[in-house]
């Protein structure tokens, strides 16, 4: 049988290392985009292939530009779309996020569609496309969200709108040109690193771990392992009855609070000194006259995260690990590469309480 090819964008990222890592295991071929193959850091996917002895092969292609996309996806089967702006503040200007995701999920898709080998585009949108802006005030509301339900753009902050407006636009353009796409939707993506490198939604357990917060603003996350990210990413192109449909990725909701009792009871004993208290409304308030972050944080101050991630595991038959299994890795990997400074007791990495049942 051919090899199957799968393309992945955005191949130097936190999660899209994981998708390449998770599909070369699998045995297909993998073309990742970089911005500039020259100066990419993808030694760690090269290490992969080298283990697995599969095919990896990087090209250039930007989300600004045309240039590259149609040779990117020349002779792929499927698509994984994971590129994309993921800040860890709030931009000033809104379209220095949106521009690049909405275009440049129109260019990926485009590609596709006129490559005429691509069998499946998996995109990988967020929760933030579907808790955001329903009620209490800009927040994601008392109700528990499924793939029902979208976020209200006209109420949202500029990363959570240009997700929803990608994945928007992504439904519209497979509908006419009658394009299989499935999309991902995840919440907060924790786990290992596969290489020293800053990754957004592992800001929470990094200023914890390294006891950058005084206490423990009371927000709310729906936690998801990277690595079981990338097989739902797998299981979205396999599964033929997918096509056309959503998937919300969490493995439970956690508040911030219950992520540092996990880390204290984990790292404690190894000189960490995660911060547990409760950081009062009114010190979090004061914060955000100075933050545009925590002002953002507020408008999600005490609401619950809910969702449903049973559609996934129903129909893609995705086990995704515990929340704290996943909060455990993540925080010995910002050990492990030096991310997060050494514990004073720290001087082995031990085995985690919470066993990973893989
Ligand atoms: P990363 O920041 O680690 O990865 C983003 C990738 O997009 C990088 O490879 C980056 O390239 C690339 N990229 C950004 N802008 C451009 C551009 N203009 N042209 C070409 N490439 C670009 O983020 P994550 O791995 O966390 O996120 C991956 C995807 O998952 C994103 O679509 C994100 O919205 C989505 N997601 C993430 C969640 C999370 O909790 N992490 C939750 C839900 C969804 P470079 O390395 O060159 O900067």
């Amino acid at each position: 049988m051919a090899e199957r090819r799968i393309l992945v964008t955005g191949a130097t990222g936190f999660i899209a290392g994981h998708c390449v890592s998770e599909l070369l295991q699998h045995g297909y071929a993998v073309r990742g985009t970089v911005r500039d193959p020259r100066t990419a850091d993808v030694a760690h996917l090269r290490a992969i292939a080298d283990q697995t002895g599969g095919s990896l092969e990087f090209v250039a292609a930007r989300l600004d530009s045309d240039a590259g996309w149609a040779a990117a996806v020349a002779g792929c089967d499927g698509v994984l779309h994971l590129a994309s702006p993921v800040p860890a503040g709030v931009p000033k200007n809104e379209n220095e996020l949106i521009r690049p995701a909405v275009d440049g999920t129109l260019r990926v898709l485009r590609a596709a569609a006129d490559a005429g080998t691509v069998r499946r585009v998996v995109l990988t949108s967020s929760m933030d496309a579907i808790v955001n802006g329903h009620g209490h005030g800009q927040g994601h509301g008392d109700q528990v969200r499924t793939e029902a339900d979208w976020s209200n753009v006209d109420r949202i902050a500029p990363y959570p709108k240009s997700k929803t407006l990608a994945e928007r636009a992504a439904w519209e353009f497979a509908a006419d040109r009658d394009l299989e796409l499935v999309t991902i939707n995840p919440g907060m993506v924790v786990g290992p690193l596969l290489r020293a490198q800053h990754a957004t939604s592992m800001e929470a357990v990094r200023q914890l771990l390294a006891r950058w917060l005084p206490g423990v603003p009371r927000l709310s996350f729906a936690v998801v392992d990277v690595r079981d990210v990338a097989a739902a990413h797998r299981l979205a192109m396999e599964t033929p009855a997918a096509a056309g449909n959503r998937y919300i990725c969490a493995a439970s909701t956690l508040w911030l609070g219950e992520i540092a009792e996990v880390l204290a009871a984990e790292f404690g004993p190894r000189g960490y000194r995660v911060p547990t208290r409760t950081l009062p409304y009114w010190l979090t308030w004061i914060g955000a006259r100075f933050d545009a972050t925590i002002r953002l944080a507020l408008t999600y101050y005490d609401v619950p995260m809910l969702v449903s991630a049973d559609k996934a595991k129903r129909e893609l038959g995705w086990s995704p690990r515990p929340a704290e299994a996943a909060i455990i890795a993540a925080a010995d990997s910002l050990i492990r590469y030096g991310i997060v400074p050494r514990g004073k007791r720290d001087t082995t990495t031990t085995q985690p309480r919470i066993p990973d049942p893989r």
